[in-house]
């Protein structure tokens, strides 16, 4: 497994390789979600890239760059087990040289929800994703369903610009109890962790509402706040009940929705979601 930090670096190994590549971007801090990713692209490809990258546009000024959980050994020997190809690990001076200006602003998929919340979150990714995809050039992408609105973000950035590259999105992996990982789960306290698993509790009972003929979004909603108010400690930022691919909130649910939250359990911000299907 090659390792390398600069762009040029990178573009030598690309252009060293035969056959397809797949990328899976991360922040690091690797766990079973991530090795998930790479397991599906070394399924599917020929070799497998990974970048580890803590983005800083992506981060608000009163959010956690600086704390963010990083682990860079036992990640390089993680992916090195997983039978990556190659890792990128830019530092920030690297993507965003001096007299950096330019970003993408992919619209309406970007603005409720994580986008209402995290002002220029999405812009952030949307401009580091589009230039990994310039650097790496893979043949298909991996990207977890934990962030859903990110993968609708990442659709649409790639089908508007004509980017070259599959998506393919992998679904969320969970612990034994139901707690999608986080890298941002290694906040959370024992006690936090036990409690957080209403996060998923409530969307697997919302999932049963609808199963059993449940239509309306707003009932659903209610149903996935009640449960959630049962702990003090969580401060609920949005339920929604969504299209999944543009993100604009249901009424009802009569075909494929997005059912996503987001939670602070404590001071850790927590995300879940569960994708119904049209039957
Ligand atoms: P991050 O390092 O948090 O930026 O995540 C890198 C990639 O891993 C993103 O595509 C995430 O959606 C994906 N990912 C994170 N957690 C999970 C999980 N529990 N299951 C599946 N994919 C995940």
């Amino acid at each position: 497994m090659q390792i390398v930090s600069t762009i040029a670096d990178a573009r030598k190994i690309r252009a060293s390789l035969n056959g397809t590549l797949g990328f899976v971007p991360t922040m690091g801090f690797l766990h079973e979600g991530h090795l998930s990713l790479v397991r599906r692209a070394r399924e599917e490809c020929d070799a497998v890239a990974v970048s580890i990258f803590v983005n800083p546009t992506q981060f608000s000024p009163n959010e956690d760059l600086n704390r963010y959980p990083r682990a860079l050994e036992r990640d390089l020997s993680l992916l090195k087990e997983a039978g990556v190809s190659f890792v990128f690990t830019p530092d920030a001076g690297e993507i965003y040289p001096p007299g950096f200006s330019t970003s993408i602003d992919v619209g309406d998929v970007a603005k409720p929800l994580e986008g209402a919340v995290r002002p220029g979150h999405f812009s952030g990714v949307a401009t580091v994703v589009t230039k990994l995809f310039n650097i790496i050039q893979p043949t298909k992408a991996f990207f977890g369903q934990k962030d859903a609105q990110q993968c609708a973000v990442i659709r649409r950035l790639v089908t508007d610009l004509n980017i070259p590259v599959d998506v393919v999105i992998c679904d969320i992996v969970r612990n034994e109890k139901g707690l999608a990982l986080s890298s941002r789960n290694s906040y959370l306290t024992e006690s936090e962790q036990e409690r957080a698993l209403l996060l998923h509790d409530s969307l697997g009972k919302a999932q049963e509402r609808i199963a059993a003929g449940e239509r309306n979004a707003e009932t659903i909603k209610t149903l996935i706040s009640d449960i959630l108010s049962k702990d003090p400690d969580f401060s609920v930022d949005y339920i929604s009940v969504a299209d999944p691919d543009s993100l604009t909130e249901l009424d009802s649910v009569n075909d494929d929705a997005l059912i996503s939250l987001a939670v602070k359990v404590g001071n850790t911000r927590l995300l879940d979601n569960i994708l119904v299907r049209k039957r």
